[in-house]
């Protein structure tokens, strides 16, 4: 690869319109850790925990792109954590970029479009759906009929994709997918948004009837119930695998872009 970190974040920032977007007061998006050497190995995590840093330390990446970066809270023991993370990254020469909102709404890179093709439904249509700090990450699908089991059963599959190790021995717990089924068999209108997404006003405002999320609290799925709306909870880092890794993927394919016109 060619770029240093510094060089490839801007290429990141343009590409995600990462100015435009407000997030919320943890999530800073951009480089947070740096260094000056030329990137080699671009590698991405959901998470900018130690296991990630660590791993990417033992693959030699030296750019890692995440999702939830490392400015969550600011308790003593939040910073605490952070500064354990930051050091380790430091020490093993891993630069992290991380994006939050911006990446979950591209509308090509992005997690929500991500997950919606990954379920099978890019030929349908859509709108913008899913509003969090007053810009839309996610979609609504509508347009067709889909049976809320076979909806189930594509979440379900997702979860049974090969993930990075968690060093888990439950691992079949894995392939659950949490489901509340309060509302029609027959599925019209579809929202999804990756993540933790629980704003059941916009739902019933919108009209959507299937929610497709990564988790809500528990107080959401009992007015869900009530409310007569099928929540499908495929896990939240497993909604939100698809960004990192296409904005992985579009860093390798610049790099090697640029590499071609040498
Ligand atoms: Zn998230």
């Amino acid at each position: 690869m060619g770029g240093k970190p510094a060089s490839l974040a801007r290429e990141c920032d343009h590409i995600l319109k990462t100015k435009s977007f407000r997030d919320y007061p943890g999530a800073k998006n951009g480089l947070q850790v740096s260094h000056g050497r030329t990137v080699k190995k671009v590698g991405w995590a959901v998470d900018a925990d130690l296991e990630s840093i660590r791993k990417a330390g033992k693959e030699k990446v030296d750019l890692l792109i995440v999702h939830h970066g490392l400015f969550w809270g600011s308790s003593a023991l939040d910073r605490k954590i952070r500064a354990k993370r930051i050091r380790l990254a430091k020490r093993l020469g891993v630069a992290i970029y991380s994006s939050h909102l911006p990446l979950d709404a591209h509308p090509e890179l992005g997690n929500s479009i991500g997950l919606l093709r990954a379920l099978g439904l890019g030929d349908s249509k859509r709108k913008p759906f899913g509003v969090a700090m007053g810009r839309a990450i996610g979609w609504k699908v509508e347009g067709g009929r889909w049976r809320l089991r076979d909806l189930v059963n594509r979440v379900a599959l997702l979860r049974c994709e090969p993930r990075p190790s968690r060093g888990s021995s439950f691992a079949g717990f894995a392939t659950r997918v949490k489901i509340v089924a309060a509302g029609s068999v027959v599925c019209r209108k579809i929202g999804i948004v990756t993540g933790g997404f629980g704003d059941l006003d916009q739902v019933v405002k919108t009209g959507v009837d299937t929610l497709i999320t990564g988790e809500v609290d528990y107080p959401t799925e009992v007015k869900a119930k009530e409310l007569g709306i099928n929540l499908i909870l495929g896990g939240h880092r497993q909604t939100e695998v698809f960004g990192v890794k296409a904005l992985a993927d579009y860093l390798r394919n610049i790099e090697r872009t640029h590499s071609a016109d040498d």
